[in-house]
C-alpha cells in the first residue's frame, strides 16, 4: 500500500473541501481498503466519512424509503421499517457478501462503486431511486454508466438514496457461491402504471430490461415471460457462466421473482 493523508471528516461541508481527482472517500472501505492494498488503486487523501451522522440512517414516508449513505447492508437487512415498506430490499441486503461484509460495506459505497454484478444497483433502477448528492438529485437512469462508473464528479459525495415503494417486488440471484456477488440477479416492482425489471451481473453495468417489461406490463404473471427471447449477444461470458447460460438465467430468476413478488 502506497502512503496516503488520511482525514475523519465530521460533515459534508469538510469533505467537499478536502476531496480532490486523488482522493477517494472511505466509507465500509470494503473494495477501497483491498484495492490500496493489492496497489491496484493509490490515493493522496482517504476521507474518512462513516463520523458523518447525517450521512445514516432510515427514513420511510408512506411513497418512499430514504437510506443514508453510510448506513450499512446489515443496518438496512434488520431494519424493521425497511421490511415493512420494501421487503425485497431488505431481503437484497441480507444476501450481499457475508457478515463481515454486510457489517462493514454501506449502501452509499456500493452504487458509488457500480461493480457490474452487485446488487444495489439493480434496487436501485428498478425501486426508480433517485440518488441524493452532496450537490444535486440523480434519477438512477442517469446514474450507472459503465462498468465501475457512474454520473458522480470528482468530490461529489452521496448523501442517501430515496426508493419509491412499489405496490410488490421481489428480487433473486444466482449468487457466486464464493463472494456472494451476483451471476445473475434480477430484481422486479410492480407499480400502478408500470412494472421494472433491472438486472445486474451480465453486462459491463446493471440495465432494465424493457422486454420482460412489456410482456409483464400486459400480463404479470411468470408464463408471460416464457414467450420473451433474450439474445445473449454482448453479455459477460467467464468460468462461472457463458452468455447463453446468463441470458437463460435471466428468464429463470425473472419468473422466480414474478412468482415471489409480494
Ligand atoms: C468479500 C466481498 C464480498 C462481497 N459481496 C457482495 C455481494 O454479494 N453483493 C454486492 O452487491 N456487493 C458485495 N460486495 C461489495 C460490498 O458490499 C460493498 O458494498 C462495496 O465493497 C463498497 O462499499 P463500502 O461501503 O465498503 O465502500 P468503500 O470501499 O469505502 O468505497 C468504495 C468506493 O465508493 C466511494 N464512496 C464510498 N462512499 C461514498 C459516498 N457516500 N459518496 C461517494 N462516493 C463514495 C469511495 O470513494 C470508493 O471509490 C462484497 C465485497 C467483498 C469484499
Amino acid at each position: 500500500m502506497k502512503g496516503f493523508n488520511f482525514h475523519s471528516v465530521k460533515n459534508v461541508k469538510e469533505a467537499k473541501k478536502l476531496a480532490s481527482g486523488k482522493s477517494a472517500f472511505l466509507a465500509g472501505g470494503m473494495t477501497t481498503i483491498p484495492a490500496m492494498k493489492l496497489r491496484l488503486a493509490s490515493y493522496s487523501d482517504i476521507i474518512d466519512i462513516k463520523n458523518i451522522k447525517d450521512l445514516s440512517g432510515i427514513k420511510v414516508s408512506s411513497k418512499s424509503l430514504k437510506i443514508g449513505a453510510t448506513t450499512k447492508h446489515a443496518e438496512v437487512a434488520a431494519s424493521k421499517e425497511v421490511k415493512k415498506a420494501i421487503s425485497s430490499l431488505a431481503h437484497l441486503a441480507d444476501g450481499i457478501g457475508d457478515p463481515q461484509v454486510r457489517n462493514r460495506g454501506t449502501i452509499g459505497g456500493s452504487i458509488a462503486n457500480n461493480d457490474p454484478a452487485a446488487d444495489y444497483p439493480a434496487a436501485c433502477l428498478a425501486l426508480n431511486a433517485i440518488i441524493h448528492t452532496s450537490d444535486r438529485k440523480i434519477v438512477s437512469d442517469k446514474f450507472f454508466k459503465g462498468m465501475f462508473e457512474t454520473a458522480l464528479k470528482k468530490g461529489e459525495l452521496i448523501q442517501a438514496v430515496e426508493f419509491q415503494v412499489p405496490d410488490k417486488s421481489c428480487y433473486v440471484k444466482f449468487p457466486n457461491p464464493a463472494s456472494r456477488y451476483a451471476i445473475v440477479g434480477v430484481y422486479v416492482a410492480k407499480y400502478k402504471k408500470e412494472v421494472n425489471v433491472a438486472v445486474t451481473g451480465v453486462e459491463s453495468a446493471v440495465f432494465r430490461c424493457k422486454k420482460i417489461e412489456s410482456a409483464l406490463k400486459s400480463n404479470f404473471s411468470s408464463s408471460a415471460i416464457d414467450g420473451v427471447k433474450i439474445s445473449s449477444s454482448g453479455f459477460n461470458s467467464d468460468i462461472h457462466a457463458s452468455s447463453d447460460y446468463r441470458a437463460h438465467l435471466i428468464k429463470v430468476l425473472a419468473k422466480k421473482a414474478v412468482a415471489g413478488c409480494k
